[in-house]
This record gives C-alpha cells, structure tokens and sequence, in this order.
C-alpha cells in the first residue's frame, strides 16, 4: 500500500525512481509523483493515475537532478486528485516531502500552522507534516534533520516519510513509525524504498529502519541513524538474497499465473531443510528453539487478516487435531481494539504475507505488553512482524507481486501444518503412522500440484459459462471450509463479482434462500471424512434448481454424476486438501477476471502491503 522511492548519489535520479516506483505498483495506488532537486530548485511533477501516467506527463519535460523523491499514493485523507497526489512542497518550495501513513492529529497541527500564516493546497494529512518542518526549521533556525526529529515528536499516527531540501542537494532526510521503510547502501549513493524491490538492482546491502528512528542520509558519508531523542542506533546492515528475475512476469502475461504456476516449486522452497521423510522427521527451528514456551502454551490465538485469516483457520483445524491445544483465530483489526483476554503463557502466531501488515503488526504489540510469546509466520524477510516476534518461521515462497495472494497462501498452509506436526510429535499428541503419513502427504504436494496446473485449459473454458454471472456461493466442510472463503474472496479481488463463502451445512440457514438458476455455487467436494454430508448439501442445491461446479477427488462417481460441471483433482491427506485444491479455484478466479478485462494484478481499490489500519 503505497510506495516510497529515494535516491540521492551520482546518477540521475529520475530513471531510478520511475524504475522504482514500477516495482512498487503491486502495492496499489491511485496517483503518482516525482520531486526532484536541480540548480537549488525542487521541481514536483505529479499526476492522479498510474505510473505510466506520471511518464507521459513528464515525457516532454527536462529533467535532471541527483536527489529526488517519489511515490506512490493510496488516498487516505482527499480523493485521488492531482493536488493530493505526493510529494508535498512546503509552504516556500524549499521543502518536498513524500509520506506513507497517516497523520491522525493533522487537523490541530493544521490550524495551528494556519494561524502562523501557512496556506495548505491539499487535503491531505500528509502536507501539515511538510509545513511543520519547514515551521520549525525556520523558526528555530535549525537543520532539516533536526526540523524532521521535533516535527514528529509532535505528530501521532503512522509514517515513513523522506525529505528534500532546495538549499541541501546532498541529503536526504527519511524516518519510519508503523510504516516500513529500508535504505539500500550503494558506493556513495544511497537509495530508499517501502520495500526492497526498487533497490536489488543496485544493491544487495540494506538497512531497515525501526519505528522513530530517522536516518540522515548524505552519498559521501556513513549513514546516520538517530531515534526521536537523538540516541543513536547501532546501524545493522543485512545482505539480501533475491534476484531481479524473481520480480519479473517469467514469460507469463499477469504475475497473479506466475504465481499461481509457481506453487510446486515455491513449496519445495518452503518445506525445504524442514521435512525429511527418511529420517521421519520435521522440524521448525522456530518451534524447537524455544520448546518450553510452545509446547506448554494453554491456548494458542492466530491473528491475521484477508487471505492469512483463511490460513489461519486451517492452522487452527491442525493444531487442535494434532496438538489438542485450543485454538483461536482473530481478525487482527478487531482484536486490537478490544481488550482481549491474553494470559501469560499464552501463544500468539500472526501471520502476514508481507509482514507489514498494519492490523497484525499492531495485534502483535498488543499480545508482547500482555506477556504472551509470539510467533510469526510471513514471506517477506527481515520485514517488520519477523523483527518485533520472538520466533517465528518464513514461508519463503519469493517475492509475491499479485495483489491476489496466491503462492503465499498454500506457503502459509504448509509452514502451518509443519508447525502442528513439530508441536504434535514433541508432545507425543499425534500417532506415528499418522504423522509419517501427513510427512509423505507433505513430500507429494509438489507432484500433486503439477498435476493439478493441468486442468488449466479445461478451467479456463469452464470460466467462459459464468463470466457473466453476478454473484457466486462457495461451499466447504472441514479442512475446506476455509478454502471455500478463499475461493470467494479470489473471485471478488480480481473479478469484482460478489461472491461468498459458507461451511457447506450453514447454508440451509440462509444463503440457500438465494439459490436459482442465476446462483452458481462452487462446492470443495473431495472425498475427507464428512464426504457424505457435502453429498446431501450439493442435493439441496440441486433440488433448488441451482447450478454446481463441484471439486472432487480422482474418481469420484457420487459428486460428478450430480454436479453440472467437476473438475477432479488428486488424493490427498485430508488436512492438506486445501494446498492442492486451491489451484482450481485460483485458476477460476483468474481466467473469469481475464474474461472481464480486469486489472488482475492490481485491482481496483486493493492494496498489496496494507500498511494503514
Ligand atoms: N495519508 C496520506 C494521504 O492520504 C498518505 C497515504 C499513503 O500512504 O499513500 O495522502
């Protein structure tokens, strides 16, 4: 959710930062812009729109400078117009600054500005923030870093800002609080990012910032951290391990195939060093490095949002199968406004793709002041829920560039049926057999995978029939309940049909009343242990006159002679179903948002990172 691209050192800057601001488009935004520094004059050159857009603005233009700002913008406070788009110049044009966040108590430090004579030209929070330092920097006479430091002491909410100043063309200011923010080390030049995409192509040194720490960043000297009382931080730098070719489309025409074609590999990636099925073993480090506290934890909470949230009813269904541990899965926007009953001892697991997920970030705090141990699950390394957990365990499954998650989800499901199995066979909660066979169950997902990407053709001609449709039911039991809420939010994401998911038996509580001919439901109906109950829920669809596209297992004879349509997939262990079934439903989603000419990966409203509450 929005991005931040900086640059300052020898080359030009502006090619680096569009270049850096394409990388960041995944996140999702709605306008875009650009400042930069020449002959002691900031130019800012902004547009609503895409990046592209900003490019044909700025196409006939001169534009040189070796420091220069840019982003991103997902509106929060003013519509997606030209004048809110970022960056921001202050009050004289000395100052240009670029902000992710929001600055909840603008609207006081905006009329105290007004009273001093300042005029704003947005409705943004983020223009008081530039105002305020250029107040204080000429007011007190100071330098602009220690403007940036007193300036956000007086702000509360959320931020990574850079900034720019006309009379300064060899600094950068930047600084972070609940936004991320990461500084890539060059040979006298530095760069800064939201994340590392815009910056792997020069550097693999980097620095991620922690909330209210600022950085004065000058291409001939070391970096300078300091936090908002001028302690100085231990700079850590990290070298990263990611290639340039994994942030491109592979020859495949939207990232969302690429990713969704990807899973068999990027689950050999994830179960990689931590199963062995000769020596019957798996291990999470995460889990046997601090075995006191997870294996004696009275209850375990999971707190995540959108896709994760659906992994983490999974995790659940796992954990109090194998592990007898009860389990609680919390939306972490609700959870950290409540006063939720967290004792010591207890565990927390947040789960995030990016790992900067506002919400569970937050949650996360929450859980740490209320004494319990807190592991993570997320993709993104060295990204801000990894940093504040005490363990956790990455599902490496590479950079995921669709705004739909895909690739993130089976990595998510996978690391958390390793982390039930770990807990399980330490506890001694789980049978042998049943624990080599889940470890072989485990080994097979790749080869099953395969197997599933070839129904590819046949999805996308059954995609055709309900291109059109305007609303979708999906139904699970089980294992597969949660999947069926993932195959509906897909749906939505990418398609923007209205679509919902159910437990296949709560229908009968409602939704059944919309069923018709126009109501499409698609049912997870794969042979597990409550098969025969999903049978009788397809009747009562089919006794209603609806329409069925039903997923069953390989050979299935009950499910496809009442369904209109069904895809097959392989046998599988009934806790892994939802690895291998999701690809159809990926797949569906996908071709139906194809077939309506949709952004599918970057759509509508969406962000990637979400990055604000
Ligand atoms: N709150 C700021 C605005 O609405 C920044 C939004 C963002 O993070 O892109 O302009």
């Amino acid at each position: 959710m929005c991005g931040i691209v900086a640059y300052i050192g020898h080359r030009e800057a502006y090619p680096i930062l569009i270049k850096g601001l394409h990388r960041l488009e995944y996140r999702g935004y709605d306008s875009a812009g650009i400042a930069l520094i020449d002959d002691n004059e900031i130019n800012v050159y902004k547009t609503k729109g895409k990046v592209r857009d900003l490019e044909h603005f700025t196409e006939s233009k001169n534009i040189n400078g070796k420091i220069g700002i840019a982003h991103t913008r997902w509106a929060t406070h003013g519509e997606p117009n030209n004048a809110n788009a970022h960056p921001h110049y202050s009050e004289t044009a000395s100052l240009a600054l670029v902000h992710n966040g929001i600055i909840e108590n603008y609207t006081l430090l905006k009329k105290a500005l007004q009273e001093h004579g300042y005029n704003f030209k947005s409705d943004t929070d983020t223009e008081v923030l530039v105002q305020l330092i250029e107040y204080i920097k000429t007011s007190n006479n100071c330098s602009l870093f220690e403007a940036v430091q007193s300036a956000l002491k007086q702000v509360i909410g959320a931020y990574a800002i850079a900034v720019i100043d006309k009379n300064n063309k060899e600094e950068i200011v930047a600084a972070r609080k609940s936004s991320p923010l990461v500084v890539g080390l060059g040979k006298e030049e530095y760069f800064v990012a939201s994340d590392v995409t815009p910056i792997i192509e020069y550097t693999n040194k980097v620095v991620y910032l922690n909330d209210e720490e600022v950085v004065l960043l000058r291409p001939k000297e070391q970096i300078n951290i300091v936090n908002l009382n001028n302690t100085i931080t231990k700079v850590d730098v990290k070298s990263l391990n990611m290639s340039i070719s994994q942030l491109e489309k592979g020859g495949y025409p939207h990232f969302m195939l690429k990713e969704i074609n990807e899973q068999p590999k990027t689950i050999i990636d994830c179960i990689r060093g931590r199963i062995n099925v000769e020596a019957t073993n798996v291990i999470l480090s995460g889990v046997i490095d601090h075995k006191d506290k997870i294996l004696n934890a009275g209850r375990i909470i999971i707190v995540a949002c959108g896709t994760s949230w659906h992994a983490a009813l999974i995790g659940k269904h796992l954990i109090e199968e194998f592990c007898k541990i009860p389990v609680e899965v919390e939306y972490a926007s609700e959870f950290r406004y409540r006063n939720p009953v967290i004792n010591k001892g207890d565990l927390m697991i947040a789960i995030s793709q990016s790992g900067e997920t506002a919400d569970t970030l937050a949650a996360v705090q929450l859980g740490k002041e209320k004494g319990a141990f807190i592991y993570g699950i997320c993709n993104v390394v060295g990204s801000s829920i990894p940093r504040a957990t005490h363990t956790g365990t990455y599902i490496h499954v590479g950079p995921e560039i669709g705004v739909a998650s895909t690739k993130a989800f089976t990595g998510q499901v996978t690391v958390l049926t390793m982390l039930a199995m770990t807990i399980a066979k330490e506890k001694k909660s789980i049978a042998k057999e049943r624990f080599l066979s889940i470890l072989k169950s485990l080994k097979s997902l790749p080869e099953l995978m395969e197997e599933v990407l070839m129904l590819d053709e046949r999805i996308k001609d059954l995609s055709k029939i309900f291109t059109y449709a305007h609303n979708f039911l999906y139904l699970g039991r089980g294992y597969n309940y949660p999947l069926a809420l993932e195959g509906a939010l897909k749906l939505k994401e990418i398609s923007y049909i209205h679509a919902e998911g159910y437990p296949a038996a709560e229908m009968k509580h409602g939704p059944i009343a919309l069923i018709d001919n126009e109501m499409p439901t698609f049912v997870i109906a794969t042979t597990d242990s409550i098969y025969e109950k999903t049978v009788s829920n397809i009747q009562e669809i089919k006794a209603r006159g609806g329409k069925v596209i039903a997923l069953v297992t390989k050979g299935d004879k009950i499910v496809s002679s009442m369904a209109d349509f069904s895809l097959e997939i392989p046998d599988v262990d009934e806790c892994l179903s939802p690895v291998v079934a999701c690809i159809p439903l990926q797949l569906f989603a996908y071709h139906i948002a194809i077939n309506k000419g949709r952004n599918v990966d970057q759509p509508r409203n969406l962000a990637k990172s979400v990055t604000v509450e």
